[in-house]
């Protein structure tokens, strides 16, 4: 099996290192190895030249403890059943950890939505929710975006939702645009988190966010705003990479104009004029920097390359960037993980607030969704900063998983569980 098979596998080992230094209740830690429920689905969808294509997609609830389940759905050609275990997996302790009263859940299909065409990508959308739609509903299971799924394609998705119900139900989906019931400050919201993040950490060791240097991997969603607010703190974002290269400036890249670049240019960096140099797409990792931002796909840091890394902090924008083996290495090596469970919570935890919205029929400024983000995300880190203080001999990932098991574990006591 390739590494990228078992992803499943890290999340096992993780939480399993996380129960034993918890000494957490072992039906507590068999209830959350396996999901409770998935679904596989195969659907027809029409191409533009009237032949029908079948695609397969998948949904995974993880855990339901706390709430309806909740997490997004990516479109990727090497989408698995395994991969969308894992990161629903991920989704059940990154809820528990922000204090959201939700379950994990993720779903994906195996597309690569840049072969397909407008119209295509918006009947695939409607036919994958006409699939999942028996097990999904704004007090069951509420998806979102995720990889290479943006608010028109959500928007799509709840409207065909809607349709089967017979009526609007907005909160069955989160990610939506703002003028179909989407919440301010959603879509920069994961990366302005990975960001906060990052300055959190910074503060704890000491490192002075003014002129640090960060190097950004991936430059969609989450890694433009990432570099974006790294950038608004005061740090100098040296290099920001994607599948396409690497753009570097030494003096720092101004990542406003950069980011209308790349919506100008197929959504990628590649021949950005204000570079000083361009690199390989794998070369980001060479860089010498203060802070890496890995807001790709999972998998990227891993113990060929762990060597490489010259940084003191590392904020997941990704869901799982670092391999376990990796992990290791770099936490005995002094670098500060800020792991992914903490450093993207952002966009589920705006996502939490679009559903409150959307179920109360009363919308929010954008100033009140960043002031009640960062409330939680401050109180999220601290809470993880001190379980990894106190605790010997635990990475921050640890920790992390720590909080949030303790509060699944709780609650599963409480309902009568175990
Ligand atoms: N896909 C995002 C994540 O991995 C957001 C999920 C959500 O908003 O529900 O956290």
């Amino acid at each position: 099996m390739s590494k990228r098979e078992n992803l499943y596998e890290v999340v096992l080992e993780q939480v399993t290192t996380a129960c034993e230094a918890l000494k957490a209740n072992e039906a507590v830690c068999e209830l959350l190895k396996e999901p409770m429920r998935t679904l596989n689905v195969s659907f027809p969808v029409k191409m533009d030249d009237g032949t029908i294509r079948v695609f397969n997609g998948f949904r995974c609830q993880h855990n339901d403890v706390l709430g309806p389940t909740k997490g997004g759905i990516r479109f990727h050609p090497q989408v698995d059943m395994n991969e969308v275990k894992a990161l629903a997996a991920w989704m059940t302790y990154k809820c528990s950890l922000l204090g959201l009263p939700y379950g994990g859940g993720k779903g994906g299909v195996e597309v690569d939505p840049r072969t397909l065409s407008k119209a295509e990508l918006e009947r695939l959308a409607r036919g994958y929710i006409r699939a999942i739609a028996p097990i999904i509903g704004d007090h069951k299971d509420i998806p979102a975006p995720d990889v290479n799924t943006n608010p028109q394609i959500i928007a799509w998705m709840v409207d065909e939702f809607s349709k089967i119900r017979g009526y609007n139900e907005p909160g069955v989906i989160t990610g939506k645009p703002v003028n179909f019931g989407g919440s301010l400050g959603r879509t920069e919201a994961t990366g302005y988190g990975t960001a906060l993040a990052a300055k959190l950490a910074a503060e704890k060791i000491g490192l002075e966010m003014k002129g640090a240097r960060v190097v950004v991997q991936g430059f969609g969603n989450v890694g433009s705003y990432a570099a974006k607010y790294l950038s608004e703190f005061g740090a100098k974002v040296i290099a920001c990479a994607d599948y396409t290269g690497v753009v570097y400036n030494e003096n720092g890249l101004n990542i406003d104009d950069l980011m209308n670049y790349v919506a100008n240019n197929d959504r990628v960096v590649k021949g950005y004029p204000g570079a000083t140099k361009e690199m390989a797409p794998a070369d980001w990792i060479d860089v010498e920097c203060d802070i890496i931002v890995p807001a790709a796909l999972e998998n990227q840091i891993t113990e060929d390359n762990v060597d490489k890394v010259k940084c003191k902090i590392i904020s997941e924008g990704a869901n799982g960037p670092t391999t376990p083996e990796a992990d290791k290495i770099l936490t005995e090596k002094g670098v500060l993980i800020i792991p992914d469970i903490l450093a993207n919570a952002g966009g589920v935890t705006v996502s939490y607030f679009e559903w409150v919205q959307n179920l109360m029929n009363f919308y929010w400024t954008q100033e009140e969704v960043i002031k009640r983000l960062e409330d939680l995300m401050i109180r999220a880190f601290e809470s993880v900063f001190k379980t990894y203080k106190e605790t010997d001999g635990v990475s921050m990932r640890i920790a992390a998983y720590m909080v949030s098991i303790s509060r699944l574990g709780d609650a599963m006591q409480i309902r009568g569980w175990c």
